[in-house]
């Protein structure tokens, strides 16, 4: 989902914020781009909640705060299972940190459009029109079920990655005009090694 911001203040203070909090080692994941086949097909549901998950989740995380998302789907790292991570606060606030298994929309209302953006097209970005409120039901990192209602950025960022897990990208909701400019600068920058 959406960069906040790239800023150069913004990746200061986040370096700052890192060397201040030690925390475990984490496995930083590159992020897998564009054209990959593996972010246009759905995932697998997760079956399996035991340590190696909560690791990765962690791992999720922070590789997402790494590469300054509100929004990162297990697609986007190589792996294709239903599993994401969102933290809207860009991890300003641990309570924020929500993870994502196995998640559903249940209810959606209203309409915002607005700007949005993906890790794995960096660079690009385009107005999308998303629910304005969504309700979610998941499940956490030990396999237990929730609810969680979202507004505004959050249910954006709830319906982007939802659309990982099933192999769409925001591009799909764009018009066609602003897809095609997009896909052919992408094909332009991957032609010159750039991508
Ligand atoms: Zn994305």
């Amino acid at each position: 989902m959406p960069n906040k911001s790239t800023s150069s203040d913004a990746r200061a203070s986040a370096a700052t914020e890192t060397l201040q909090t030690p925390s475990p080692a984490r496995k930083i994941y590159p992020i897998v781009k564009y054209g990959d086949a593996i972010l246009e097909k759905p995932g697998a549901p997760v079956r399996k909640f035991d340590a190696e998950l909560e690791q990765l989740v962690e791992d999720m995380f922070a590789s997402m705060y790494a590469a300054q998302g509100v929004g990162l789907a297990a697609p986007q790292i190589g792996l294709s299972v239903r599993i994401a991570v969102v933290d809207v606060t860009a991890g300003k606030n641990p309570e924020a940190k929500i993870v994502l298994a196995n998640p559903e929309i249940v209810h959606a209302e209203g309409e915002v459009r607005e700007e949005e953006g993906c890790l794995s097209i960096p660079g690009f970005r385009g107005y999308v029109l998303r629910p304005q409120f969504v309700t979610i039901k998941a499940q956490n990192a030990k396999g237990e079920a929730f609810e969680i209602r979202g507004e505004n950025l959050l249910a954006r960022a709830f319906c982007h990655e939802i659309d990982h897990l099933n192999g769409i990208l925001f591009l799909q909701h764009l018009g066609m005009l602003k897809r095609d400019l997009i896909k052919r600068k992408i094909k332009k920058l991957r032609k010159q090694g750039e991508w």
